[in-house]
Formats: structure tokens, sequence, C-alpha cells
């Protein structure tokens, strides 16, 4: 349609000038960095002195060099794909949880696995963990006050093909109709300074590379699920 005519121009405009920018960005971050350890090895003993303030430039330098990666990955993406292999989606959900253990203890959310899949997927394994953390951690954020995380895959048809379905619900503050329409844009954000409004699209990118999508349902103060689904692997 023409509305996704526009939107894919947009994106791809906005993915020109984002590259560029994070390329840019990237250099006098890496100068930063090094000149912050030529000053604190300069301070020897006397950088203990100021070890909180290190750690945050530190954290802050971290914080943006992951932002940089992120937009590149959104810009370019075919230039961060990796090899795609068979997988069980169950098995990546398991590798991702470590990842975000303490979120979910932190924020008192109970965590239910229902996995009954037996079909494969095929995707690169690090794209498809990438995926599943952002629907989780983006979980964690809705349930600031605790809930339930519900994460499950089976086996499920799609347009009478064969695939797996994967899917993250929370009981958190859910969303409204008009919030849904926003939320795959990229850079839309409810997060202020603390999100990218990049996860979704992203996301939603990798899936679609794959032959797959990702629906959402939500109910505004009930909870969110987001279903992704993936063919199956021939
Ligand atoms: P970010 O997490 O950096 O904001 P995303 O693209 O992952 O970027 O998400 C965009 C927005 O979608 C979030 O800011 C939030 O408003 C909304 N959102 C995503 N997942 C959920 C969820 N599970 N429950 C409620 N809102 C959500």
């Amino acid at each position: 349609t023409t509305k996704q005519l526009i939107m894919s121009e947009k994106l791809a405009a906005i993915g020109e000038i984002t590259a560029g920018v994070a390329h840019e960005i990237n250099n006098p971050i890496a100068v930063i960095q090094g000149n912050l350890d030529v000053v604190r090895s300069v301070l020897g003993a006397q950088a203990d002195e100021a070890k909180v303030e290190f750690r945050l430039i530190d954290e802050q330098i971290h914080r943006i060099s992951q932002i940089v990666t992120k937009l590149l990955q959104f810009a370019k993406p075919e230039e961060y794909a990796g090899y795609v292999e068979r997988h069980a989606p169950a098995e990546v959900v398991s590798d991702c949880l470590p990842l975000v253990q303490h979120l979910l203890h932190k924020a008192e959310i109970k965590l239910i696995r229902t996995d009954s899949a037996t079909r494969l997927v095929l995707m690169n394994r690090t794209e498809l963990q990438q995926v599943a953390v952002n629907l989780i951690v983006n979980a964690i954020h809705a349930m600031p006050r605790g809930g339930t995380l519900s994460i499950g895959t089976q086996d499920q048809d799609f347009e009478g093909k064969p695939g797996v379905a994967l899917d993250i619900a929370d009981t958190g503050v859910g969303m409204t109709a008009e919030l849904i329409g926003k939320i795959f844009d990229p850079f839309f954000t409810t997060k202020r300074q603390e999100g990218t409004g990049l996860g979704l699209s992203i996301s939603q990118r990798l899936i679609a590379r794959q032959g797959g999508g990702i629906v959402v349902e939500s109910q505004p103060g009930r909870g969110t699920t987001f279903s992704i689904w993936l063919p199956e692997a021939s």
C-alpha cells in the first residue's frame, strides 16, 4: 500500500542518516575512553578518590556505545546478518533467561514457562536471543510492581504453513490501541532517557527477514502478550 511504501522510504532515509551519525559518534567515544584510561593511570593511587565518578563515566560511555551499536544495527541490518541455524525457540529462551534473572528477581516477577513446541525454526541464534531479550525486558519494564511473566512455545500453522509460536505475556500496565499503533515505529519510546525506541522495530525486522511476524494483544491495566511466529525449518 502507499502508506507502507512511504513508511519504507522513510525508514531507508532514517537508516542512511542514522548510520552516518552512529559512525561519527564512535570515533570521539573511542578517544574519550582512551584518554580516560590515560588519566586514570597517570593519577595512579589518587584515582581511587574519584572511584565513583570514574565508574559513572565508564558506565555512561558503555551506554553510549550500546546505543550506537543498536543504531547501526537498525540502520544497516544486512551488515549484521549472521549465520542462520536450526533452533528450538524454547532453548534459545532458556539461554537468555540468565541475562534477565536479576531484573525478574528485583521486580518480584514470577516466571511461568510452558513449552510444547517440537518444531525447529531457522534463524541466527544471537538475533533470536536478542529479540527474546528485547521482549522480556519490555515485559519486565511493564511490571514495576511485580507480576507474572509467561513464556510459552507451541507448534502453530499460519496461512497453511507449519511454524512455531513464541508467546511472551506480562500482567503489566498494558497499552491502548493508539499506543499499539506506534510501538513498532523506530525511535518511539515512552521511557524517556531509559529507552531507545529501537527494540521492537529491530525485533520486527529480524523476524520478518526469516519470513515470520510479530503480533501484539494488550489491555490497559491488565497486561500484554507479544507473539512471534516463525516458519518451521524444512
Ligand atoms: P524501548 O523499550 O526502548 O522504549 P521498544 O521499541 O522496545 O523501545 O518499545 C517501544 C514502546 O512500546 C515502549 O516504550 C513501551 O511504551 C511500549 N511497550 C513495549 N513492550 C511493552 C509491554 N510489554 N507492555 C507495555 N508497553 C510496552
